[in-house]
């Protein structure tokens, strides 16, 4: 199937916006197995718009459009689309009637050329709008559909992803199944350097990678008649993708690093407590937010200053006085401190720099030390990360819980 994108808007061939619109339905159009040749941007002009939109139905089995749906006066892409395939509009009274309710909710008067927004061809499939005033649609005519979206990226996308991507799969006969793969540990640009060999060769499944504060989700998409199907076609990507990255790799079904270890935690029967300074109960909130880790959290400490790292964890004053909070020993005295105090199998630990000011030589902002320990070891870890207070101790939280992944997984 090959689909045609137009998007239509003065502004657009002005330079004053970013078609997002384009890049975003491309993305999502492209594992699919739906074909785009070409993508027109077209102002605000009924003949030339008459023309891309004839000239697309020509060309293509379905034609996407964006903006052009308000209800001025130079907003005609229903009008022209219609015109093209051959349809009158006429009031829909339910859609008018909806359109008259979401004003007065606002507290806004309606005005009489909205009326336009609630017309459509009396064959159209109505694309609802929770998000704006006007409804897209569907029309189709000999074998061809046209498909109309409002312009806001903030109504266009819901619109297209909850009504008009099931729409095209079923004309299309094709299915989509996909897993996510989590990577902790490895940036995006190295992600995607290592799997340059399969990237390049992808065709079905794709891969498509998000990147997110210190994490990178890979979205492995395939086209299929069926789920087993799908997954039949995912799963050696996923086993190579696993392969070639190693460990950075902490789940294939789109769970979040603080599941892995609750579900782990769980799974396990172990307990854990967690010591924190510059995490400042980051750490302990990430179990909290699954419901039944009161199974395995028993504590969580956060000892900011000096003192409460004696009083509550044991810390030394030898190792405060000498290599100080910000520490490989302090943080391994905190975790087994804390694991001794709370008689849990495992404790955890975090100290460090957070920002913007502080720092000492040889330990700059971002310098972070967190510990691991349990009965028969204590694992201490370095971490020189970047960026604002908020990132970097969001980024210490994750790493803490990526080091006790590393611990208890088996793999
Ligand atoms: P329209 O429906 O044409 O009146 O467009 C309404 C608003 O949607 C415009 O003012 C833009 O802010 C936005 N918009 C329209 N088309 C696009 C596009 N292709 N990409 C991103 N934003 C768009
Ligand atoms: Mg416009």
């Amino acid at each position: 199937m090959i689909a045609e994108l137009i998007c239509v808007g003065t502004e657009l061939l002005m330079g004053q916006i970013l078609n997002t619109n384009a890049h975003f339905i491309a993305k999502e159009l492209a594992p699919s197995g739906i074909d785009m040749y070409h993508q027109v941007v077209v102002g605000d002009n009924p003949t030339r718009l008459s023309e891309a939109v004839q000239t697309a139905l020509r060309r293509a089995d379905v034609v996407l459009l964006s903006g052009g749906l308000g209800p001025t006066d130079d907003d005609l892409t229903k009008e022209t689309v219609a015109e093209a395939m051959g349809k009158e509009l006429v009031l829909f009274e339910d859609e008018w009637k909806k359109l008259i309710s979401w004003f007065t909710s606002k507290g806004r008067t309606i005005a009489p050329n909205n009326k336009k927004q609630a017309m459509f061809p009396i064959d159209a499939i109505i694309l609802p709008n929770p998000n704006g005033t006007a409804p897209g649609c569907i029309m189709e005519a000999d074998g061809k559909a046209a498909i109309l979206m409002p312009g806001p990226p903030r109504e266009l996308q819901p619109m297209f992803l909850n009504h008009v991507m099931p729409y095209l799969l079923k004309r299309s006969g094709h299915r989509l199944y996909s897993r996510e793969v989590r990577i902790f540990g490895m940036g995006e640009s190295d992600v995607t350097y290592r799997l340059d060999d399969l990237i390049k060769h992808q065709t079905n499944p794709t891969i498509a990678p998000y990147a997110k504060t210190s994490e990178v989700t890979l979205r492995i998409t395939a086209r299929c008649q069926s789920d087993e199907e799908g997954e039949a076609l995912v799963t050696p990507m996923i086993e190579a993708i696993r392969e070639t990255l190693g460990d950075v790799v902490y789940d294939t079904d789109g769970h979040e690093l603080s599941e892995v270890c609750h579900r782990a935690l769980i799974a396990s029967g172990k307990t854990l407590a967690v010591a924190e300074s510059c995490t400042g109960g980051r750490l302990a909130d990430a179990f909290i937010n699954w419901p039944g880790s009161s199974a395995y959290l028993i504590e969580g400490d956060v000892t900011y200053s000096n003192d409460a790292k004696m009083r509550r964890l044991g810390v030394r004053k030898e190792t405060l006085d000498t290599v100080g909070a910000v520490s490989e020993e302090c943080a391994k005295e905190m975790a087994e401190g804390l694991r001794k105090a709370a008689g849990t199998d495992y404790a955890l630990s975090t100290t460090g720099y957070a920002g913007p000011d502080g720092g000492e030589p040889g330990k700059p902002v971002g310098t972070v030390f967190i510990a691991f320990a349990s009965e028969d070891k204590t694992v201490v870890k370095r971490l020189n990360l970047f960026g604002d207070r908020d990132r970097i101790r969001h980024s210490a939280m994750l790493n803490a819980l990526d080091l006790l992944r590393r611990n208890i997984c088996t793999k």
